[in-house]
């Protein structure tokens, strides 16, 4: 399994296109929020990867648990409602899985993104087909799972991943929500795609995106 490790560069940057990302869809997201729940979803996830871009890239970073810990704590501290606890908690079980790792490899990866998934999941009580974030999380980490089984390197796997997680992002569109604000319109959530699904699709695509600048030849 070659290509490119995780290291604090590729981390910062995946963060980086993450937060640009959110910004400059923070209304597409909080109207995908208006319909389903309370039009706030862009707004929250802008605030939180502002402070992110403040309180964790804006500060030196020893290493990549380093970064993400600070990252997860950022969220958790700006940003109310759901889906900040949530993604800090993704944060921060990723950033506990690999504490004390060194020279991160592919399958690192994985199992920290396995983990801060599966403490989404236990956080939120929420499984597979709920109509939430998990609709694009885990078909992502399923897919990792392969890639990693099959060999391919980092690049690959992880635009395997973001397209597993593109995919499970449009599958929320006929599912009824039987968690979070969206549960409550029972029957009316369907039809509509998952906002927090389609943050998370955004969050596995600049991960993948992060590792192709990453793994490009230099100019
Ligand atoms: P709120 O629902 O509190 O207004 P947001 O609008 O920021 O928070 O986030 C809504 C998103 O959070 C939903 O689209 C869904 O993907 C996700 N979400 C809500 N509740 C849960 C849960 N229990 N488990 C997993 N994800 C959830
Ligand atoms: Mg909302």
């Amino acid at each position: 399994m070659g290509g490119v490790t995780l290291d604090v560069a590729v981390a910062r940057r995946w963060l980086e296109l993450l937060a640009a990302g959110l910004i400059e869809r923070a209304d597409e997201l909080t109207r995908l929020d208006a319909a389903i729940g309370d039009a706030d979803h862009g707004t929250n996830m802008a605030r939180g990867f502002r402070a992110v871009r403040e309180k964790a890239l804006g500060v030196e970073q020893p290493d990549v648990a380093a970064l993400l810990k600070q990252t997860g704590m950022a969220l958790i501290g700006t940003v109310g409602g759901a889906a900040g606890p949530l993604y800090g908690t993704l944060f921060l079980r990723m950033s506990t899985a690999l504490a004390g790792s060194d020279g991160l490899a592919l399958a690192d990866l994985r199992d920290a993104l396995r983990a801060g998934v599966q403490g989404v999941a236990d956080r939120g009580k929420a499984r597979a087909g709920d109509k939430t974030m998990l609709d694009a999380l885990l078909p992502a980490v399923q897919a990792l799972d392969q890639a990693v089984a099959a060999g391919e390197d980092a690049s690959a796997a992880l635009r395997a991943a973001a397209g597993a997680a593109e995919r499970g992002m449009a599958a929320t569109v006929p599912m009824q929500a039987r968690r979070g604000r969206a549960s409550y319109l029972g029957e009316r959530s369907v039809g509509h795609q998952d906002p927090g699904a389609t943050s998370s699709a955004l969050l596995v695509r600049t991960l993948a995106d992060a590792f192709g600048a990453a793994a490009a030849p230099p100019p």
